[in-house]
């Protein structure tokens, strides 16, 4: 069995559902397919734009978003449905759209939108994509069954992001979907329910999240995310010129380029393959054959592989104004950092000094101020962090002195050798970090 979920953009006309079918249909004989979807290109936003104008009591303006909601549903379904499967879409469409009014007249009247009630909207994207997704497989003569994630994907009440209940939930999927290779499962990414029934949601983007659970639950041989890039790049497309595709990357190394703005896949979604050391594989369902990113336990640990970066970095440095060996030095910064709510990237100390890096500089004044009877604080804006990712890079002794030699002309404000063997960060000044990505890549990944 394997599991393959398609992203907004992977279905968001009837031409790119037809073209995941395509990919769906192609497997199914061979290994028997569960299609998880995300709802139909950028619906989501489309749906949050109507109640939040619901909740601002302008009824007239949701009612607009739901209508350009509703008639991408509909243009699509003329363009792939005929007859009786029309007939189907159109009576649910109309049912679901009724609900969908209804429920805005609601919010308008009471001026109030709820986490719960806002999932309640947020399931129609997904009801939707599916539900068209499920009846274009039948018109084309697949075994197809639609299966309602909100039956077997069980959570806590942390309506907007909630937590999935994994015991419930694994017997639950096993029991919904039963191995084989006779029928093309359909089930929506994102959404689920509480213990008593309740439409729930993983949060932003949870439809990975949902493939994962799902593929894990099912032993799946493995767990593809299609989207539209060709996977993980060895850096910024945007950026960077002759970035490739990388072709497999360990888990954890994908864990540390999402951090660095390699979207395509976030490391917490992943977790249920990878406590199942199931492969997940990132493909572009704009070019099927490609073969894309292997995220994977046993990925082949080779050197370098990717370079990324993140700007608008600042960087902080504090020097203990106290004798040397004073302890609780460190503790006593990071409590600060703690209070503030602020997350600490990087972090490099010596006896008397910390560095630390920041992204989120909205407490950066107070949080200056609780430093200062601690140390000397130094704050450094406008900084970039460029990072070499790739496991056992340091066993390569000669790869560092080729580094820094690539470095030369760029001061270096502070360097981390994770200590988990992944990264070598660099903080570099902003205006340095393209240059010196391009040439880094051009020296070691073209
Ligand atoms: N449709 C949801 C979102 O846009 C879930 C997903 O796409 O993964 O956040
Ligand atoms: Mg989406």
């Amino acid at each position: 069995m394997i599991v393959m979920k398609f992203g907004g953009t992977s279905v968001q006309n009837a031409d790119k559902i037809n073209n995941a079918l395509n990919i769906a249909e192609k497997q199914l004989p061979m290994r028997g397919v569960v299609l998880v979807s995300s709802a139909m290109g950028k619906t989501t936003d489309r749906i949050i734009d109507a109640f939040t104008s619901a909740e601002s009591g302008d009824l007239e303006k949701a009612l607009a978003f739901m209508e350009d909601i509703k008639d991408l549903h509909f243009e699509t379904a003329r363009q792939f449905l005929t007859d009786a499967n029309l007939q189907e879409a159109t009576v649910n469409l109309d049912r679901l759209f009724g609900q969908f009014a209804s429920l805005l007249k609601g919010v308008v009247l009471l001026r109030d939108c709820t986490p719960r009630t806002k999932d309640a909207f947020l399931s129609f994207g997904e009801r939707l994509s599916t539900l068209l997704i499920s009846l274009r497989a039948k018109e084309r003569g697949i075994n197809v069954q639609l299966l309602d994630s909100r039956k077997f994907m069980i959570t806590d009440d942390n309506f907007g992001s909630a937590a999935i209940d994994f015991k419930t939930t694994n017997g639950k999927i096993e029991s919904a979907i039963k191995k084989g290779r006779e029928k093309l499962y359909v089930a929506q990414g994102f959404i689920s329910a509480n213990k008593n029934g309740v439409t729930t949601t993983l949060g932003r983007g949870g439809s990975d999240y949902s493939a994962s659970i799902i593929g894990a639950a099912l032993d799946a041989q493995d767990i593809q995310i299609w989207t539209d890039v060709d996977g993980i790049m060895s850096s910024d497309p945007r950026s960077v010129n002759g970035v490739k595709t990388i072709p497999s990357v360990t888990y954890r190394e994908a864990g540390e380029l999402a951090y660095f703005g390699a979207k395509v896949v976030h490391p917490a979604t992943i977790q249920p393959a990878v406590g199942k050391e199931i492969p997940v594989r990132v493909l572009n369902s704009g070019n099927p054959e490609g073969k894309g990113t292997t995220i994977s336990s046993d990925a082949p640990v080779n050197g370098l592989k990717a370079i990324a970066n993140k700007k608008g970095i600042t960087l902080i440095n504090i020097e203990s104004t106290r004798m040397l060996n004073a302890y609780g030095f460190l503790n006593r910064i990071f409590s600060v950092f703690d209070k503030y709510g602020t997350s600490v990237d990087l972090v490099t100390t010596s006896e008397v000094s910390v560095s630390l890096t920041i992204e989120d500089i909205s407490r950066l004044r107070e949080i200056k101020e609780e430093l200062k009877p601690i140390g000397h604080v130094h704050v450094e804006e406008n900084k970039s962090i460029v990072c070499l990712v790739g496991q056992e890079l340091w066993k390569d002794g000669g790869f560092l002195s080729r580094v820094f030699k690539t470095c030369e002309g760029v001061p270096l404000r502070m360097i981390s050798l994770g200590s988990s063997d992944i990264n070598l960060s660099l903080v570099v000044p902003f205006e340095k970090t393209d240059e010196l990505v391009q040439k880094l890549h051009d020296q070691f990944l073209s």
